[in-house]
């Protein structure tokens, strides 16, 4: 449609961020528009509602802003998943490779109850390894996951694979 390309086009390249030869998708044009702000928000929630979510988990760090708000208009409980050592109370944690190392994700181990029904948020889908870290994470506390949604995916890089056998995965813009 004609605004969910007005909300593509408001996605800022920015190259050689945060390092030479990435071309980083900057999301915050979109977050200081009003109409573009709620556009993704009622987007990504329509993604979801036939399904009872009793909470979004969102990763560090934009993820909060996009899972906390979805939660906010599914009248749901918004769980961040923090980078290691953030979190002040007793934590689970899974640790992932990165292109250089690895790095770890965390939750408050009382976050997710079993059986409760699990949605993920973050911004933006690249090489499906911090999803695929987060959505561990969520099994592991035997959550029942619902899937995932993230505002942008860039396709090319395949991060859906990555997460397929976590339930469906959606995104709204693609490049
Ligand atoms: P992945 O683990 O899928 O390779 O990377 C996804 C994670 O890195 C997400 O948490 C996302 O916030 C961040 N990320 C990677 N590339 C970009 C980008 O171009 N733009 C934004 N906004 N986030 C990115």
């Amino acid at each position: 449609s004609d605004s969910l390309s007005r909300l593509r086009q408001a996605i800022r390249d920015v190259p050689d961020f945060p390092s030479p030869g990435i071309l980083f998708k900057d999301i915050t044009p979109v977050l200081a528009d009003p109409d573009l702000l709620r556009l993704t928000i009622e987007t990504m929630a329509a993604t979801v509602t036939d399904q009872k979510i009793d909470k979004i988990v969102g990763i560090d760090a934009r993820g909060f802003i996009f899972g906390a708000m979805l939660a906010a208009h599914l009248g749901c409980g918004f769980v961040p998943a923090r980078k290691k050592g953030k979190l002040p109370w007793r934590t689970r944690g899974v640790d992932y490779a990165l292109e250089y190392g690895t790095a770890s994700l965390e939750m408050h181990e009382d976050a997710i109850l079993p059986g409760e029904n699990i949605l993920l948020a973050d911004d933006l889908l690249a090489t499906g390894g911090t999803a695929a870290a987060a959505l561990q994470l969520i099994t592991t506390a035997e959550a029942n996951l619902i899937g995932s949604v993230f505002f942008i995916e860039l396709a090319f890089l395949n991060g859906r694979e990555k997460i397929s056998s976590y339930g469906p995965a959606h995104a709204i813009i693609t490049f």
